[in-house]
């Protein structure tokens, strides 16, 4: 696909959460279709689709079905099982494309991947049974991070070695999966970068965000991260590795720990992210806004903030008082239409806007 697909195409996007449901807010605001293929009807992204269609991951006839309907397809989340994928590639070309997706399903691989793309990450060591778990926590000391290899998010599939960690009891919380043993990184602040990628390899990289999480969730982020120039050269550098070495098209984002400086890559995520949602009320064109252009091959929008954000994610019942936050001056709420507020779940979140410094 090297045209841009005007203004009436189809886009589809695999995955209906709140992620899905932006990329279709955006999507439509610039002329274009969006059709959901999620596992359950009316999620949040069905919601405000153009079309949408529920089936299980492993019915290959209902994606491939669904993707023929689409002039180019993306995808809100990283999990996407392989024949699922390929179902959906045999139909329509899928931005970004599966090297993203292979790359980054999988810790060990992803790891990998960013030394050879010259970038730094913690000291790790590959684990597939306890003899290898106990063989990894001598070598890279304590306290150290157990990870399954795939399908870990917000923090589930971790067990944090500690000096009295029993390693039987934590290769069994992690269900005995293949896993990385990470050694902790020392880190004084969080910080990502989020970029887009268009098909050409232009790059359009918003500034950092600085980062904080609780229970392995991300609560809020501020950007533009104050960081010395140094930092903020480093930090475009890596983008602009990871974005050529996977190819990738789309938007990505890359999560850091500063370790006295020293940029560490924690992981990639190979669509939007959470810690670019500030881009959404702060910048003249959004995260969601550039993936779209980039899956599209329209020109990449501007990354330029205009304001300075703190962005706040609304968990649980967080989101109850929500009147009060939507009185709030200078602040721009968004809410994912999720009917039923349990513990841990991203309901919506808050934009507060300030002057920027500087
Ligand atoms: P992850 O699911 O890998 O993004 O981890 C979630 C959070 O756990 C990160 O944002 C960090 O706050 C913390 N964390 C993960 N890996 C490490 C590590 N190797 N060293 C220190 N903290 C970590």
């Amino acid at each position: 696909m090297t045209d841009a697909l005007a203004p009436g195409s189809v886009i589809g996007i695999l995955g209906g959460g709140q992620l899905g449901r932006m990329l279709a807010q955006a999507g439509a605001r610039l002329g274009f279709d969006i059709h959901i293929f999620d596992t359950a009807a009316n999620g949040p992204a069905a919601r405000v689709a153009a079309r949408s269609w529920a089936a299980p991951w492993a019915d290959d006839g209902a994606v491939q079905t669904f993707a023929a309907k689409c002039d180019v397809l993306t995808f809100e989340f990283e999990n996407i099982p392989a024949s699922a994928l390929a179902a959906a590639e045999s139909a329509a070309p899928v931005r970004p494309g599966r090297k993203s997706l292979e790359l980054t399903q999988d810790r060990l691989i992803e790891k990998r991947f960013i030394r050879e793309a010259g970038c730094s990450t913690v000291d790790f060591a590959e684990v597939n049974c306890i003899d290898d778990l106990e063989a990894a926590a001598a070598e890279l000391g304590r306290p150290a991070i157990l990870k399954t290899r795939r399908f870990g998010y917000d923090g589930k599939g971790q067990a944090v070695i500690r000096e009295d960690t029993d390693l039987s009891g934590a290769w069994a919380a992690i269900g005995e999966q293949p896993a990385i043993l990470e050694a902790f990184a020392p880190f004084s602040r969080e910080l990502s970068v989020v970029a887009a990628r268009a098909e050409n390899g232009e790059m359009a990289i918003y500034p950092l965000a600085e980062n904080s999480h609780s229970g392995g969730i991300l609560r809020v982020s501020r950007a533009p991260a104050i960081v010395s120039k140094d930092i903020e050269t480093r930090a475009i550098e890596i983008a602009r590795a990871i974005g050529d070495g996977l190819d990738h098209i789309g938007v990505f984002a890359v999560e850091l720990f500063d370790v006295a400086g020293e940029l560490i890559i924690n992981e990639i995520a190979p669509r939007v992210h959470n810690t670019g949602h500030w881009t959404m009320d702060a910048c003249t064109c959004s995260q969601f806004e550039n993936h779209i252009r980039a899956v599209a091959g329209w020109p990449l929008g501007a990354t330029r903030p205009h304001s300075a954000c703190e962005m706040t994610n609304l968990i649980g019942d967080d989101v109850a008082p929500w009147h009060a936050l939507a009185s709030e001056s200078d602040a721009c709420l968004h809410l994912y239409g999720k009917r039923e507020a349990r513990p841990g779940r991203k309901m919506g979140h808050i934009n507060r806007l300030s002057k920027l410094s500087g």
